[in-house]
């Protein structure tokens, strides 16, 4: 094929596949809002008693109503303070008021002050007005605190900060499931948890939560996980498919600090001639 008119057009139709296949390299993550530490029945029985109630209300106002202009004119006719009638005529008005308070409260206990979580490709993410999140590869443990039934997870933030959080298991427990097994699947060296206790916990879901796609990984301006060397195109960037720490194409290692293997993504250049080879080994 050397006729110069299709010769670019193949060439720009290679670039675009090779484009949407990183494109297309699935990345996602699980967003989970808090369940309510209230059991589930009485959150349902309150809400139910909520609407009953404005029902009622709402009935005894219409019923109060078709008996309003007989009463006005009863009242009328006797010499009954108006006063008394009024006050009759706003229990109606009392019971929607009941049982809106009800249905709020309903709501308020169903829904829990704990913040959403994400959980996925990029990490572990808390949604407290902005998203915090811990890469995969800033978690340094993952614990068990039996007295508060809560995961503990400590590490570094995204910009280095330390950091620590719990999560617990009453008003998260799919979050507590997808943690566990996505950092069993990512990062399994950071997992302090016996097997035992590890059977005992929440199962990964895989309805849980809310899945949501992600862009692909943004690595420029990001530094190599070995050299601290800032990646400033694109394409000298490889990227651990497990942990996605990232690496500059001439100096990948053999394994990542995860415990994956890079062997797949080794060029040529750092498996053989890489010169720095030695001094990291
Ligand atoms: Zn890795």
């Amino acid at each position: 094929m050397s006729d110069p008119q299709t010769e670019p057009t193949l060439s720009s139709k290679k670039e675009t596949s090779a484009r949407k296949s990183r494109r297309t390299s699935r990345r996602y993550e699980r967003r989970f809002v808090a369940q309510s530490p209230y059991s589930s029945w009485l959150v349902t029985t309150v809400s139910g008693l909520g609407a009953a109630v404005m029902g009622a209300g709402a009935w005894s106002y219409v019923y109060g109503e078709s008996f309003k202009k007989a009463a006005e004119v009863a009242a009328a006719a006797s010499d009954a303070s108006p006063q008394s009638f009024f006050r009759v005529e706003a229990v109606p008005s009392y019971i929607l008021a009941a049982g809106a308070a009800l249905t709020g409260l309903g709501i308020w206990i169903g829904t829990s002050s704990e913040t959403p979580l994400r959980v996925g490709a990029p990490g572990i993410a808390m949604e407290r007005g902005e998203i915090r999140r811990m890469a995969w590869s800033g978690v340094s443990k993952i614990a068990w605190e039996a007295a508060a039934l809560a995961l503990l997870v400590e590490g570094d933030d995204e910009t280095g900060q330390a950091w620590t959080f719990r999560v617990p298991v009453k008003s998260h427990a799919e979050a507590v499931g997808w943690i566990l097994r996505e950092a069993l699947d990512r990062v399994p060296g950071v997992v302090d948890i016996d097997k035992d206790v590890l059977d005992q916990m929440p199962r990964a879901n895989p309805h849980a939560g809310e899945k949501l796609d992600l862009e692909p990984l943004q690595v420029v301006g990001k530094r190599d996980a070995l050299t601290q060397k800032i990646i400033s195109y694109e394409p000298e960037a490889r990227v651990c498919t497990r942990c996605e720490r990232i690496y500059d194409k001439k100096s990948v290692p053999e394994t990542c600090k995860c415990g994956a293997s890079l062997l797949a993504l080794r060029t040529s250049e750092a498996a053989e001639g890489d010169p720095n080879q030695e001094e990291r080994a």
